[in-house]
């Protein structure tokens, strides 16, 4: 008989298939604007894994990645995880590089950013307000909806939701 971990192996309750290996963490490696803009502008920008600065029309445009979690109902799997970006004003961002090194920034108050990234909702996802909540030295910001923000998205953060919706979900990203 095979192995199996957790109870992954479980039938799901939604689709009676087995969902195996559901990706747990999923994002763009760059805000989604970083490819519409002009490529001399490209050239003038700054794109590491955490933080991108962006000329934009004459004006720079400052993103940061952070991470949107939803509950998942089976302990087992834990939290399915949106790796995304959210653009920040030039003073939240330089709020956030200065206290980028200093091992107390998870005691800085939330920030205020807008989300950067489409993700595969029928409802855009670009634009909805978020706040971000600096954490520890080595750990990316924790991105909270708003309560009572009206987006499935939001729902989904509030509510948790299945093994078989995170599947989905992972499967449209994949697309
Ligand atoms: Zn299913």
């Amino acid at each position: 008989m095979a192995q199996f971990t957790g109870s992954s192996h479980l039938e799901c309750n939604v689709c009676h298939k087995v969902h195996r290996n559901v990706a747990k963490l999923l994002g763009p490696k760059a805000p989604d604007d970083w490819m519409t803009v002009h490529p001399g502008e490209r050239l003038e920008a700054e794109l590491t894994p955490d933080i991108c600065i962006l000329p934009c029309n004459g004006q720079t445009r400052h993103f940061i990645r952070g991470h949107l979690q939803l509950p998942v109902d089976e302990s087992d799997f834990g939290t399915f995880v949106w790796s995304v970006w959210v653009e920040l004003d030039e003073a939240s961002m330089a709020q956030v590089a200065h206290a980028w090194n200093d091992p107390n920034r998870a005691a800085m108050p939330p920030l205020l950013g807008l989300l950067a990234t489409e993700l595969p909702y029928e409802q855009s996802t670009k634009g909805l307000p978020v706040s971000v909540h600096t954490r520890d030295l080595g750990q990316v910001p924790l991105l909270m909806l708003y309560p009572g923000t009206q987006h499935s998205l939001a729902c989904e953060q509030r509510d948790g939701i299945a093994v078989h919706r995170a599947a989905e979900l992972a499967g449209r990203l994949g697309r």
